[in-house]
């Protein structure tokens, strides 16, 4: 898919409203989205799928829903207050904000490319007899620009390490960087930028700093022993969530793809130590399972490993999806040790282990957790379903060719015209069939361009009545991807709706 036709999915989820800008009618709020009457319908399906595959599937997943303000200490156990961390910086004419170490590997990045320019050059003056590595390590000019590489190398290392920010401040100025946009060294002084929302809460010994959560998990981990003791939960088992999670990121593009407020999906497996690696296998594959099932190109799905892992972690990988702009994550699974556990434990001074029966000891559980993005999930699926078809007669049709059973409305019920009985006896049939169904019902314009906006929509069988309809209770049925009509009898449209849209065939098909 090409950067156009990301541009097109953008619109599209505006014009038939999917996602809107948040606040948008005072000029939006950045890196903030809405979703509108049928993104929302669609967000909710998504989840109930995730939900559903994960608690109703799994007779040793449970579910729980969280607080989102958690107590401060939560996040000095996670690590989340000393290390969510970014150096920034300002640019004070263009008013642009920057990632000071990123500002200085670009820099650094410069020095490279002249290296390997003077490479290039040796390599073409010297022909068959050059040997790149004495070049490197003797051609003053490659030599001048490492020693200025390693300078500034050692430089930043030493500042990030010693957390000294005047430092990092005083390598930009030394090595004269420039604002990208404004071209002036006008710059700010480097603060730590904590990704973490924090607000204020009252208490009766006055007020104290609180955070918004940047993640759904610790929710989990602070009730591992009230889940695990009231549901007499016996490992290996898990326990499952959805909810908002809030990052202040800097860097926010891409539409819902990097968000201020967003969604996540996490479930935290509790495994005896020393087995996670196979559990990790295990929630590798059937992760990637639950995204293929859906129908979607299993050519546009890869995992990635990760090379450098994080602290707590002895095993992760991300299953990415091709979107326009790359294969990037949607969905991590992260083998996270005793890690989490085991510093609520020392934070709170409460004892959180586990009485193995078996092994007749206690110890902190290992987990393995799978955490993905709700809204990264939306985008994979409006990304992979929005087409532009040819029809007969030389005519376009613009399709969300959504998995049926996630589509925001199963089924839309049209009658021909709007007189005649045939309006009431098409409220008659979505009287009926609204208790299975999230269905549509729409009188007005032609049947063609009815038919059109349930598509752009995604919805999956239209129903139409016309006047045969009031003598032989028949209706016709006529499908989104085929655009294949069918004279049904009315009786049986509850069956045949169902086996055309149903969750139930989807989570039948993945277990
Ligand atoms: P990234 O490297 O893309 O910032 P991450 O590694 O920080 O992501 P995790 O902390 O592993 O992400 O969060 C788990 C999932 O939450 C991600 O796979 C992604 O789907 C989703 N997610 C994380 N940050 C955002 C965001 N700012 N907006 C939307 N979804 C997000």
């Amino acid at each position: 898919m090409s950067e156009d036709q990301f541009k097109h999915v953008i619109s599209h989820a505006k014009e038939y409203g999917f996602v809107f800008q948040g606040s948008e009618i005072y000029d939006g709020l950045a890196a903030v989205y809405d979703y509108g009457q049928n993104g929302v319908a669609l967000k909710n399906n998504i989840r109930t799928y995730w939900w559903k595959s994960m608690v109703q599937l799994n007779e040793n997943i449970v579910g729980i829903d969280s607080a989102i303000f958690m107590h401060p200490k939560v996040w000095k156990a996670s690590g989340h207050v000393d290390g969510f961390n970014d150096p920034m910086i300002d640019n004070k004419d263009s008013k642009k904000r920057y990632r000071a170490d990123v500002l200085i590997e670009e820099h650094v990045e410069k020095y490279v490319q002249k290296i390997e320019k003077e490479v290039v050059k040796g390599r073409k003056r010297f022909g068959d007899s050059f040997d790149e590595a004495q070049f490197r390590a003797t051609n003053p000019n490659v030599q001048r620009s490492q020693q200025t590489i390693d300078y500034i190398n050692g430089e930043m290392k030493s500042a990030m390490d010693s957390g000294d920010l005047d430092r990092l401040k005083g390598l930009i100025e030394e090595l004269n960087i420039v604002c990208p946009i404004s071209g002036s060294r006008n710059w700010t002084d480097v603060r730590q930028f904590n990704l973490m929302y924090s607000t204020q809460m009252s208490a009766t010994d006055g007020e104290s700093q609180i955070y918004l959560r940047p993640e759904t998990a610790q929710g989990i981990f602070v009730n591992y022993l009230n889940v695990q003791k009231t549901g007499r939960m016996r490992l290996p088992f898990g326990i499952a969530q959805t909810g908002k999670a809030f990052r202040n990121e800097i860097v926010a593009r891409q539409f819902i793809m990097r968000m201020k407020e967003f969604e996540q999906m996490e479930m935290q497996f509790f495994v005896q130590p020393g087995t996670e690696m196979d559990w990790f296998e295990y929630w590798k594959e059937k992760r990637l399972a639950w995204h293929k099932n859906l129908g979607i190109d299993a050519a546009k799905y890869r995992y990635h490993d990760h090379i450098k892992l994080a602290h707590y972690a002895n095993a992760a990988v991300d299953i990415e999806f091709e979107f326009p702009f790359g294969f990037k994550e949607v969905e991590g699974i992260h083998s996270r040790t005793d890690f989490d556990l085991g510093q609520h434990q020392e934070f709170s001074g409460k004892k959180i282990q586990y009485f193995d029966p078996e092994r007749n000891e206690n110890y902190v559980p290992y987990v393995v957790e799978t955490s993905i993005g709700l809204d990264r999930m939306f985008l994979v699926l409006l990304s992979d379903s929005l087409r532009t078809e040819q029809v007969e007669g030389g005519e376009e049709r613009t399709v969300l060719a959504l998995p049926p059973a996630l589509a925001p409305y199963q089924c839309a019920i049209l009658p021909l015209v709007k007189k005649d009985g045939l309006p009431e006896m098409g409220r008659a049939i979505f009287d009926d069939l609204k208790l299975d169904f999230a269905c549509y019902y729409e009188e007005k314009d032609s049947i063609g361009k009815r038919y059109r906006r349930q598509d752009a929509i995604g919805t999956p069988v239209c129903i139409t009545i016309d006047h045969e309809s009031l003598t032989d209770q028949t209706v016709t049925i006529r499908l989104r991807d085929t655009m294949e009509q069918r004279r049904v009898p009315v009786n049986a449209l509850r069956d045949l709706i169902n086996s055309e849209v149903s969750m139930n065939a989807l989570l039948r098909s993945l277990s």
